[in-house]
């Protein structure tokens, strides 16, 4: 495994911004990340980062460890299930299990995810669908035990909902791999399903961003109301901006901070509030020190 001392990353989120860890550490093994979480300091467990494409970190970074598994072994089990590392990205096993004539992963095509941080967020899809819908059985370690948890979680036991995963609620179970039931599908169609959405939403989504920054609130969508009641499209501080072609982003123009970012958001929830009683929840996570 690699370790790096005062490392930083921004280079490792998707919209470019954060300061350093005091430890990286970088495993390309599901053995290597066992052994790195075995290791990991007690009384300060440490941070797990995907793709960094959900979440905003700080200027002043993260103290203690960051982990970023980027294991990313895919195996194919009878019956059309695949047991898939966290690290794995997302778009490649959507490539991947086209190839081998499996569907369902489709509607998933776009988002900048890893597995973990797929099955974390319970991310949805195109249709709407959530991920928790192909999860059968999720391999997780408990950091406050040591240990791998047994017998293996049965994805139908845990609670899940739109965005929502109870891994959320527990801040010490450490995703390692899943297996996913999927079912058989045609390549061609699969391959031009995936390249339609990607051209739909290359239109708007931009991927120098964190994706949706708010939680839609019940019936209404947060980009609607960013747009048309908070009128917000364009709102700028520093180099970070309400996107012009989706309100619900906001992108690094180029050398943004944390400070300018959260200071546009802070300025959506209390023009929410302010104009509308309305309280626009985030659906991104902050990490580091944002006092
Ligand atoms: C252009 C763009 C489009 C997007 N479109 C969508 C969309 O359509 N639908 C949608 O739902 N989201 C979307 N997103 C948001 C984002 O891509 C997802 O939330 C994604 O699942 C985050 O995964 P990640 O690997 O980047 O995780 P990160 O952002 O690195 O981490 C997110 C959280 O997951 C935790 N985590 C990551 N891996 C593990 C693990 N192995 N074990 C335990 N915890 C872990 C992290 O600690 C963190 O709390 C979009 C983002 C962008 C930039």
């Amino acid at each position: 495994m690699e370790i790096m001392k005062n490392h930083p990353l921004s280079a490792l989120t998707t919209v470019k911004i954060g300061g350093p860890a005091d430890t990286l550490i970088i495993t390309s093994s599901t053995a290597e990340f066992i052994e790195a979480l075995s290791q990991s300091d007690p009384k300060r467990p440490p941070t797990i980062l995907g793709n960094g494409s959900n979440i905003l970190i700080s200027d002043a970074g993260i103290r203690g460890t960051v982990i970023k598994n980027i294991s990313s072994n895919i195996e194919y089990l009878p019956n059309n299930k695949v047991k898939v590392d966290s690290g794995t990205q997302l778009n490649i096993l959507i490539q991947d299990t086209i190839a081998h004539y499996l569907s369902d992963l489709e509607e998933f095509a776009y988002i900048p995810s890893t597995i973990g941080g797929a099955i974390y967020g319970n991310i949805h899809g195109f249709n709407k669908s959530n991920f928790n819908k192909i999860l059968l059985e999720i391999d997780v370690f408990d950091l406050s035990e040591k240990k791998v948890i047994t017998p293996i979680i049965q994805a139908s036991q845990l609670n899940w909902d739109y965005d929502f995963s109870q891994f959320q609620l527990h801040p010490n179970w450490v995703i390692l791999s899943a297996t996913l039931q999927l079912s058989p599908g045609d390549s061609k169609l699969s391959k031009k399903l995936v390249s339609d959405i990607i051209a739909h939403k290359s239109q708007t989504q931009s991927l120098n961003s964190l994706g949706s920054v708010f939680k839609n609130p019940p019936g209404d969508s947060a980009g609607r109301i960013i747009d048309q009641e908070l009128e917000l499209k364009g709102f700028q501080i520093g180099n970070a901006q309400i996107s012009l072609l989706h309100a619900n982003f906001i992108l690094n123009l180029g050398n943004a901070t944390a400070s300018d970012y959260k200071a546009v958001i802070d300025t959506v929830q209390e023009r929410a509030k302010s104009k509308l009683n309305l309280v626009l929840e985030p659906e991104i996570k902050f990490l580091g020190d944002f006092s």
